[in-house]
């Protein structure tokens, strides 16, 4: 599948030519190339998605769960169907590996559609009896809700929004990260072939202008964000304004724990995937690797040595292992936060620098880089970086590495290796993380929540947990008797 030249919006079940002028370009992160032109929506583009999405809500929320269903599973079956075309076009828009695109973006998307599709026709209110009288709730959908993604996996979010939202009988105005818009568009186009009425799920496109629209919007009813801390905060305050429900998906700094009884080859396999998997632009990353003091040397010369042989290369070549940072700017950010670390102190002992890939001159590639010698008060232990960069902090005592794997801002995730379960329950229980992990790392099937603790965000992706976030009560009560009042 090659990307087409030019974009529109999406809106009403078909593409609409934007009603302003305003044009950018996407680019390929390795190489520079232009893949296509976007038409930026303005207003009055937004105004008829939301009509339309509207329009599309009330033939939509008519249908039984298992008529939504039948529809989202059949969208999963088109998607696993073009899996190889649409992950090309993800790996030129983002430029990770084609093998990771190939195992996990698309396909993860599929399982979300396909879950989403199972379980629509269960969802449902409950009945309560109450003596000879009773009540009920009914599960009814939010109305029109805004999706909001970042650019690391644009395909996996945009169906992390759609699919349960559509499930529940919302519609949904979706906007991919300017940076990377190609496939929303095509997931809107699957929806349509697989039957979804017109304007049930809109892409709109352009920057964060379009955001602060469909978040400030009084006609919209939820918004979900993946994205910065910081846009997440925007993006909440904006909401307040019509007191719009929010999920956030946000950032993190999260916790790697290796005790010195850990399967340590299985360790360091967490380390580098929870670090180096997506070029590290993966938001649940474990880049605070806390080890045992026993154990560090081994576990540093372990760890380095698979770093070294991670195959930096053309994105779209099979044998790649780590691609291209998304653009020069963030290529740039991740390389000022190589400085700071070796500035304030800690040891590079692996990477560090821009790699070159031959036909891709314009790319940033990173080496997976890592440092020890870390402390906590260091910019590169503090701040996400949301590249290949892995810090080592040594720790001597389980109590000690609690209270410093806490002592951040962030609460996304959290690994514990260790060969005593019982520790690892314990000391998964006193951190203050929303998604964990034991003796694995970064593993977030469709099954289970996904979702941050403290300023990583608010609310809960996936599972059953998903349909409370796109879902409100009504509770009726029932009098079955004659009714009689005091006065
Ligand atoms: P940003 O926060 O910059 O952008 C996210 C989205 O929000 C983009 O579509 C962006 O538009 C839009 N946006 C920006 N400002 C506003 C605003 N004021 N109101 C509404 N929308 C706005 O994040 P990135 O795209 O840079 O993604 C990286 C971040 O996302 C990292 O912090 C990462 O941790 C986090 N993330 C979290 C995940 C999670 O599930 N917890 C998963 C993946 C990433 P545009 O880009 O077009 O300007």
């Amino acid at each position: 599948m090659s990307p087409p030249s030019k974009i529109e919006n999406y809106i009403g079940g078909t593409y609409r030519p934007s009603a302003g002028n305003e044009r950018f370009e996407t680019r390929n992160p390795a190489t520079g190339e232009v893949l296509a032109v976007i038409e930026q929506a303005v207003v009055a583009d937004l105004e008829a998605a939301l009509e339309s999405a509207d329009a599309g809500l009330a033939q939509w929320r008519e249908l039984t769960g298992a008529e939504r269903g039948r529809i989202l599973r059949r969208a999963a079956d088109l998607l696993r169907a073009r899996n190889e075309d649409l992950a090309r076009l993800e790996v030129l828009d983002t430029g990770k590996p084609l093998q990771e695109a190939l195992a996990v973006d698309i396909l993860s998307g599929a399982d979300c559609l396909e879950y989403f599709g199972g379980i629509a026709p269960a969802i449902h209110g409950d009945h309560y009896q109450l003596g000879a009288n009773f009540a009920y709730t009914r599960r009814e959908a939010l109305g029109v809700c805004a999706g909001i993604g970042a650019w690391n996996y644009p395909m996996q979010i945009a169906c992390w929004k759609s699919a349960p939202a559509l499930a529940c009988g919302n519609a949904m105005i979706f906007k991919p990260a300017e940076l990377t818009p190609l496939t929303a568009a095509k997931l809107a186009e699957i929806y349509t072939e697989a039957g979804l009425p017109p304007g049930v799920f809109n892409v709109v496109q352009g920057d964060a202008r379009v955001g602060r629209w469909l978040t400030s919007a009084p006609g919209i009813a939820k918004v979900s964000l993946t994205g910065e801390v910081g846009t997440g905060k925007a993006v909440m305050a904006a909401a307040a304004g019509t007191l719009k429900q929010v999920t956030l998906e946000l950032g993190g700094k999260s916790p790697i724990i290796i005790f010195d009884d850990a399967d340590l080859d299985s360790a360091v396999s967490g380390a580098i995937l929870g670090n180096f998997y997506t070029q590290g632009e993966i938001c649940s990353n474990g880049t605070r690797v806390f080890v045992q003091r026993p154990v560090l040397d081994a576990f540093l010369s372990k760890v380095t040595t698979r770093a070294e042989r991670i195959r930096i290369g053309n994105p779209m070549d099979p044998e790649t292992q780590l691609g291209a940072m998304i653009s020069e700017d963030h290529g740039r950010k991740v390389m000022a936060y190589i400085e700071a670390g070796k500035r304030e102190g800690a040891r590079l002992v692996c990477g560090g620098r821009r790699a070159t890939v031959q036909g891709c001159e314009q790319g940033w590639f990173i080496e997976p880089t890592i440092f020890t010698d870390c402390t906590d008060d260091m910019t590169i232990v503090r701040e996400e970086i949301f590249g290949p960069v892995m810090s080592v902090l040594s720790f001597e005592t389980e109590d000690e590495v609690i209270v410093r794997a806490n002592d951040t801002l962030f609460g996304l995730s959290a690994g514990v290796f260790t060969r005593d379960l019982t520790r690892g329950h314990r000391v998964i229980a006193a951190l203050e993380a929303g998604t964990c992990w034991i003796n694995t790392y970064n593993i977030t099937p469709i099954e289970i929540p996904f979702g941050g603790y403290k300023q990583s965000g608010i609310g809960r992706e996936n599972s059953l947990a998903a349909i409370n976030h796109y879902t409100q009560l009504k509770t009726v009560y029932v009098e079955t008797g004659k009714l009689s009042a005091p006065y």
